[in-house]
């Protein structure tokens, strides 16, 4: 059943050096032909499909470059086209430093009741060696700005491993960010890239970026933080507060089908993988014409769809539902994996208990070596 759309904005105000996301800086000629554009795929899509949504995910990029009456009307348009549900989660990633009170109670009018606010730090040394173009205290003020207007739930990115950051610096940092008392924060560590900056940086020397030890203590440090603060982690990089878990997110981790418009965005509807045109000037075009904008389609077999839903699944704390893999893929996991599974579990890296397997407090630290093994 489809009731997750997806819709991806590629602006943002400047380029940040560790990005290999599809968004281009400026552009601002582009934001009024995109916003058409999308509208036109989103009237395609109803055509092939007639979801109830319960989940709209406005990403990027950065959708707030974009007026907030735009994504406003994006909104409205999805009500016109589809059964849109009452309770449905509609999520808006934001940037410190492009959002105010005003442009909140927009967003609230236009039935928007979840913002993503991408702090990733409140040092701002740390903000400045990301090359994020907005304070730790425009942070904070974005964060109380959107309370203000009323917006109930809030998210909070948080990155660690950012060059200069200590056990010391991150303690603060999301000590601050959670006495603001998000419902949901994401943490993730800094990946570098191939082909942005930070990954063509030749000299990164020793000690730039927090080695293994210090990065161990920052985990640490998060778990004890987050759960004194009432957020309950649910998945290994994401805490949230009773009720107040990613809706979007959710699906993404059972790997269920989703749909998704705009320049780079992929959906993924009955096993069918369809990637869009990145460039989104190239995307305009394309749907001004009535061309084709899905530049590739990946079936997914069924197996390796099957392991894809295990490893993906093994993210969430709760884990994968054995039963529900039978009934999915009609394979049994614990006799796909047989040996490996079984070393696993000896090893105390996961547990199966019940109809649940999940990896354990230990399996969490290794996560990504086990899910090599198993996908
Ligand atoms: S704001 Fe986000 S999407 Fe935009 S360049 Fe920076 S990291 Fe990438």
């Amino acid at each position: 059943m489809l009731n997750a759309l997806y819709i991806h904005i590629p602006f943002c105000r400047s380029k940040c050096p560790y990005c290999a996301f599809v968004s281009l800086p400026g552009q601002s000629q582009l934001h009024g032909p995109y916003q058409q554009a999308v509208a036109k795929e989103l009237a395609i899509l109803r055509d092939r499909f007639s979801p109830t949504l319960d989940s709209l995910f406005i990403g990027g990029g950065t959708p707030t470059a974009l007026p907030a009456a735009m994504l406003g009307s994006l909104v409205e348009r999805c009500r016109q086209l589809f059964s849109v549900s009452d309770k449905a989660e509609i999520t808006v990633e934001a940037n410190p430093g492009t959002i105010d009170l005003e442009y909140v109670r927009v967003l609230i009018d236009h039935g928007i009741n979840r913002l993503s606010l991408g702090f990733q730090s409140l040092q701002d040394n740390e903000l400045a060696a990301l090359g994020r173009q907005h304070s730790g205290a425009q942070a904070v003020a974005a964060f109380r700005a959107a309370r203000e207007a009323g917006m109930a739930n809030i998210n909070i990115d948080l990155m660690t491993g950012i060059p200069g950051q200590t056990q010391g610096s991150w303690e603060r940092t999301l000590t601050a960010a959670l006495t603001l008392q998000p419902d949901h924060c994401s943490i993730y560590e800094l990946t570098i890239e191939e082909n942005t900056p930070f990954g063509d940086k030749k000299n990164w020397r020793e000690g730039d970026l927090p080695g293994e030890e210090e990065l161990m203590a920052i985990d640490k440090l998060t778990l004890d933080l987050s759960s004194r603060s009432g957020l309950g982690r649910y998945e290994l990089a994401n805490y949230a507060s009773t009720g107040k878990q990613c809706r979007h997110n959710l699906v993404y981790w059972h790997n269920e089908g989703y749909l998704a418009v705009g320049a780079a965005a992929v959906s993924c509807i009955n096993g069918v993988r369809e990637r869009r045109i990145a460039d989104p000037a190239r995307y305009i075009s394309r749907m001004e014409r009535g061309v084709d904008v899905v530049v590739e389609r990946e079936t997914l077999a069924r197996e390796a769809s099957f392991r894809e839903t295990v490893v993906i699944g093994l993210r969430l704390l709760a884990g994968v539902s054995r039963r529900r893999l039978q009934d999915r893929y009609c394979i049994d996991p614990i006799e796909y994996y047989g040996t490996t599974l079984a070393h696993l579990v000896s090893l105390d890296l996961l547990t199966v208990s019940g109809e649940m397997i999940r990896l354990t407090d230990t399996g969490r630290i290794y996560a990504n070596r086990i899910m090599a093994e198993l996908v």
